[in-house]
């Protein structure tokens, strides 16, 4: 259930930004999840469309693309990307990242644990307030 949760907090940044810029509908929303979040993106889009129902965001269009870890390696100096496992059981451990290159644990993750909103596509009320 952490999709739900990533979910609502998502529902409330959206509603919340188109609540102060007077937002008549949001038309698209673009989310990125890291790989290593281990958030399923299918999940998040469906409890979005759950949670967007009845408000400006209902029916918009949600697009949620998965972002590739980036590590460095403190050992051998390893910059750049590593294989996910696709082990369904991943989802429920998270695996010990190992370096590609030298095979030594505890690696940093420069990227690929977090979520960001990385774009909104919305409709403004027209000036005045007269609703079509
Ligand atoms: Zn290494």
């Amino acid at each position: 259930m952490h999709e739900l949760s990533l979910a609502m907090q998502i529902q409330g940044t959206v509603l919340k930004a188109a609540a102060e810029h007077e937002v008549q509908d949001v038309v698209e929303v673009d989310i990125e999840i890291g790989e290593l979040s281990l958030f399923n993106p299918d999940q998040v889009e469906f409890w979005l469309r759950q949670l967007f129902r009845d408000t400006v965001a209902e029916g918009a269009d949600i697009r949620v693309a998965t972002i590739p870890p980036k590590v460095k390696c403190d050992q051998c100096g390893y910059e750049g990307a590593i294989e996910v496992p696709s082990d369904p059981g991943f989802h429920i451990f998270m695996p010990a990242l190992r370096c590609p290159r030298c095979d030594a644990p505890g690696l940093e993750v420069e990227r690929g644990r977090e979520v960001t909103i990385k774009n909104l596509r919305v409709h403004k009320a027209p000036p005045g307030g007269a609703h079509a």
